[in-house]
């Protein structure tokens, strides 16, 4: 069984937590939960650079290997963080996690919808969050980056490509994903 629970910053409405499970149940059992009494902001802001106005994602992702310590490679945490982040060298960075780790994180700012017309804004924010959490955690299930470019673990440099991929897997990372947990024997 694989156990992901969820420290967010923002509500996440239960229709998305639902797809967060069934999507990753393809991959193995899951169960996904939201751990409400888990307050992260002062080690968050902690990495704030208030130059650039941006968390430190790389520095917060290793104060949050220490502050959880999570050993079973079916443990996963996800904090969503409603702030931008960045690594050294890019611009932003819609999230970040460890490969075959335990911590996932994904940010809100830019997945904010900044344009109204015909669309459902509030749906197109939780569509995307729903990507990013996926993304992220098919990461810490040991997939890297998919050249299917409607594959929720495909590469994203920009809101478009985030709105052009699907919030699941394709046949290739389930497979692979698949093989890394029954190596694991968990
Ligand atoms: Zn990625
Ligand atoms: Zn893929």
């Amino acid at each position: 069984m694989l156990k992901i629970n969820i420290v967010s910053e923002i509500d996440i409405p239960d229709p998305v937590l639902e797809h967060i499970e069934d999507t990753l149940s393809e991959i193995a059992p899951t169960e996904v939960e939201i751990l409400e009494d888990i307050d992260l902001t002062d080690v968050v802001r902690s990495f704030k650079d208030n130059v650039r106005g941006q968390i430190n994602a790389e520095k917060l992702l290793n104060a949050l290997r220490n502050v959880f310590n999570i050993r079973e490679f079916n443990n996963k945490i996800v904090i969503v963080i409603d702030d931008d982040g960045y690594v050294p060298g890019l611009n932003f960075v819609f999230g970040i996690a460890e490969l075959c780790g335990n911590i996932a994180i994904v940010f809100t700012e830019r997945l904010k919808v900044t344009y109204i017309g015909e669309i459902d804004i509030t749906t197109l924010f939780y569509e995307r969050l729903t990507k990013e959490i996926l993304h992220e955690l098919g990461h810490t299930l040991c997939l890297e980056h998919c050249p299917n470019r409607k594959c929720v673990m495909s590469f994203s440099n920009s809101i478009l490509d985030v709105d052009y991929k699907e919030a699941r897997y394709c046949r290739t990372c389930i497979e692979k994903a698949r093989s890394v947990i029954s190596w694991k024997k968990f």
